[in-house]
């Protein structure tokens, strides 16, 4: 017997959380804190940890598609004990932060999962999980299989296919009885204008070769690591260097051995410098110095960054505004290459201000991290599910009009359903 629980993410974007018991076990897929939680009062903060809090604490184990916090933000809820399945780069992302700007990081039961390498532990169950095309490195879709009644879930995560990895849907199981679908780009698509990785990676080369002697900033997440890939690409192609700070330079260190990410001796084009504020940070904590020297030797200062200032292609954020200023460049571009909505963000003001006085270029370059309506019908047409289940979509009511030949089971948040 299969039944499931939307805790969250049936109506809204991020926070999602799917319960499915089977034969008896009970498993969560996605530990998420909403997008707006933030927002939220010290009250209703509480009362939504309290309750999710019993419910992650009756889990027989937990499934991480990825790295983004809102499908992990409640990992601090889970008990020492409880299986966490998720992928290497998935435990890597998580790990560096908290090593950074975490306080004592508790013992989790973590268990890495590999592409198309089923899990078989948890009794009645099977579980494959597959790599998918997402921001987040390392991202994974799961299929879920009743050993009983033979009845298969596929739970997509969010996913693209647009991206560096954008045929990975491929591998996906074909004809699944449910189908647990994103929708996020599902009503907000006319926003992005920007279509796919490789047009973001041209852009990029076409900035930097458009303003030679310009120095190139770049405001990129330290996360989305193919974002990364293909900036330093676009460096190599370009002959500039790409700059990033310690805090990323940690965390490409920690995937390299066994990932495709830049760092190390062969990487000729990639340098790390320290901003000040979180290199006094840093030091201010007690035994964290190795976090700031095991990078150092492919360093690069500030002064050398000003003084050939048309070398340089920076990575940073509005935080890192003291550097900008005792960079001081003439001529540069700026270059946003997040989620667009970040920028309205009322603390970036100062930043966005001195940008502006300075008379930057400035350029927008992102692509979403998640699939278009085209993406989601070739994927749905492609994967033909017997049923839709919609998630992470503010539109599951579209979802008839978008699939007119599927059968959509839309559900609401905290109902238990037998499938
Ligand atoms: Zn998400």
């Amino acid at each position: 017997m299969m039944e499931i629980i939307i805790h969250r993410g049936t109506k809204e974007i991020g926070g999602s959380c799917v319960e499915l018991i089977i034969n008896k076990k009970r498993l969560l897929i996605d530990i998420g804190l909403p997008l707006d939680y933030d927002s939220w009062s010290e009250e209703e903060k509480g009362d939504y940890e309290n309750k999710m809090s019993s419910i992650i604490q009756k889990a027989d184990a937990i499934f991480l598609s990825h790295y983004h916090q809102d499908h992990t933000g409640l990992l601090n809820l889970v008990p020492e004990r409880t299986p966490i399945y998720l992928s290497d780069p998935t435990i890597r992302a998580i790990i560096i932060p908290e090593m950074f700007f975490g306080d004592v990081f508790k013992g989790f039961n973590f268990i890495p999962i590999y592409h198309r390498k089923a899990i078989t532990e948890i009794e009645g169950v099977r579980i494959i999980p597959y790599r998918v095309d997402h921001s987040a490195f390392g991202a994974m879709a799961f299929l879920i299989e009743d050993l009983k009644s033979n009845k298969t879930i596929l739970y997509t995560g969010d996913i693209r296919l647009h991206g560096l990895s954008k045929t990975s849907y491929l591998s996906l199981k074909q004809n699944v009885d449910y189908m647990l679908l994103e929708g996020t780009n599902i009503g907000r698509e006319s926003n992005e204008i920007i279509k796919s990785e490789q047009q973001v990676f041209e852009n990029f080369v076409n900035i930097f070769n458009s303003y030679p002697s310009h120095l190139n900033y770049v405001w990129a997440s330290s996360l989305n690591i193919d974002r990364i890939n293909l900036l330093y690409d676009a460096c190599e192609e370009t002959n500039k260097i790409l700059a990033v700070d310690f805090f990323t330079m940690n965390i490409l260190k920690s995937m390299y051995k066994h990932h495709n990410v830049p760092y190390g001796s062969s990487c000729r084009y990639i340098r790390c410098f320290y901003p000040n504020y979180l290199t006094s940070y840093i030091k201010r904590i007690q035994h964290r110095d190795h976090l700031i020297n095991c990078v150092h030797w492919c360093k690069v200062s500030k002064t050398e960054i000003k003084e050939n200032a048309s070398k340089y292609v920076v990575m940073i954020r509005p935080s890192m505004i003291e550097d900008i200023k005792y960079i001081d460049a003439g001529n540069a571009n700026y270059i946003t290459s997040i989620w667009k909505e970040y920028e309205r963000d009322e603390k970036y003001k100062s930043f966005f201000e001195y940008i502006n006085n300075k008379g930057y270029n400035k350029f927008y370059n992102h692509t979403s991290g998640h699939a278009f309506v085209e993406g989601l019908k070739e994927l749905n047409q492609y994967l033909n599910p017997n049923v839709i289940i919609p998630i992470h979509t503010q539109e599951a009511n579209q979802y008839k009009d978008i699939f007119p030949n599927s059968n959509i089971l839309q559900l609401s948040d905290g109902k238990r359903t037998l499938l």
